[in-house]
């Protein structure tokens, strides 16, 4: 292989290897997850619980008529109490995923007991039924089910990986139980057990770097990396519906005789221009403030917990950067430029329509009185 096509091979391998690195790292934990995409993933993982949820009341009262036909005298009605114990939680906790929208804590323990529920169910029979039974009706198929099922939800690595321990360590008690751990049969449905959990963690992986990678491209504008207008709207409605009182304001921005700019040193040197605001904007806000691209050089920012005073003070702060900036055009000359901004705060209650209308007056009145100024009330 001549030596620019191995570099090239080279260099292919390392942005695979990165991007598989960055991909463990977004899927390991949610840690690095936006919150609009964690509002995506909350909402992915309640619309499987119920679908899993109702899958398993349906089929409870089959396996009620199996416990029945099957089991001793002795252990059925014990099967059957949990059984109706079961039917009891399985409701209980669709309805607290049905109930989750927007409340990703919530969804993700809806997740996770729709899988501890059957594992509790099998705690109890073990307690209760004798070995051969369970293995009979299929009881002992439970750990390796719900190991496997852990590949439907779009659940961390680290979720998957606490779920399926906590199987495997039900799954060791009861070989204990059975008094085989410690044997060649033990051992086997351990190490079954452990590649089950292997391939349902691999699928998770693949799973939420998919579902990430999609969800950014769906929700994210490719020139600067911020939310897209029809992401900013979904995050906010998610936002007033859980605090509908919270102080907040808005941002409206649009870069001064921008035409002006792409006429004079061309569309491409246009595009670093609305990079380079975006920088700005993005070093201005906090972590949990909100900026998107809204439309081609119109800008808007949501402040979370900020007042009026607060929220002039950033604006004015981010028209002076502006203002400031000097970027290099493809002749080497210096360009500047400047941005006029309106402000607006959230009345209690208020949707984000109405005070982005509020804000684009205000902007308009920047643009009438001089352009590179803020606007609020
Ligand atoms: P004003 O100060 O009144 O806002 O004037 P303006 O020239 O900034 O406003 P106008 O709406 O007349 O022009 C906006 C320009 O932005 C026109 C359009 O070609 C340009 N534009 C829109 N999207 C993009 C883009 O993605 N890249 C580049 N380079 N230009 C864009
Ligand atoms: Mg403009
Ligand atoms: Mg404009």
């Amino acid at each position: 292989m001549k030596t620019p096509e191995l570099q090239s091979v080279l260099t292919g391998l390392i942005s695979m290897i990165q991007m598989s690195l960055s991909s463990l790292r977004d899927t390991f934990t949610s840690h690095s997850h936006s919150r609009d995409f964690a509002y995506a993933r909350g909402d992915y993982l309640r619309n499987r619980v119920v679908i899993v949820g109702t899958v398993f009341l349906a089929l409870l009262p089959f396996w009620a008529l199996v416990d029945w036909l099957m089991l001793p005298a002795a252990s059925l009605s014990t099967a059957l109490v949990a059984r109706g114990v079961m039917l009891v939680a399985l409701l209980l906790i669709i309805l607290l995923a049905y109930y989750s929208k927007a409340r990703l804590q919530q969804a993700r323990l809806s997740a996770g007991l729709i899988l501890v529920t059957p594992a509790v169910f099998y705690a109890v029979v073990l307690f209760t039924v004798s070995n051969e039974t369970t293995s009979l009706i299929g009881y002992s198929f439970i750990p390796y089910m719900l190991v496997a099922m852990l590949a439907i939800f779009p659940f961390t690595l680290s979720e998957s990986a606490l779920l399926g321990g906590g199987l495997i360590l039900l799954e060791a008690y009861a070989l204990h139980i059975a008094g085989v751990l410690l044997t060649a049969e033990g051992l086997q449905a351990i190490w079954l057990l452990a590649a089950l959990l292997s391939i349902s963690i691999t699928a998770n992986y693949f799973q939420l770097g998919l579902m990430l990678r999609l969800y950014r491209e769906a929700t994210h504008d490719p020139l600067t990396s911020l939310l897209n207008r029809g992401a900013l709207a979904r995050t906010m409605e998610q936002l007033t519906t859980r605090e509908p009182d919270a102080p907040r304001a808005l941002l409206m921005m649009d870069l001064d005789h921008f035409k002006r700019i792409n006429d004079n040193h061309g569309h491409a040197f246009g595009d670093d221009v609305l990079r380079n605001f975006a920088g700005i904007l993005r070093r201005s806000l906090r972590p949990n403030d909100l900026a998107a691209r809204y439309g081609g050089e119109e800008f808007v920012a949501v402040l979370v917990n900020t007042d009026k005073a607060a929220a002039m003070a950033i604006a004015e702060s981010i028209r002076t950067q502006t203002e400031a900036s000097a970027i290099n055009n493809y002749d080497g000359e210096t360009v500047s430029y400047t941005v006029s901004i309106g402000v607006a705060s959230f009345q209690p209650g208020e949707g984000f329509e109405s005070a982005a209308m509020r804000a684009d007056n205000r902007l308009y009145e920047a643009k009438e009185i001089s352009r590179n100024c803020v606007v609020g009330v």
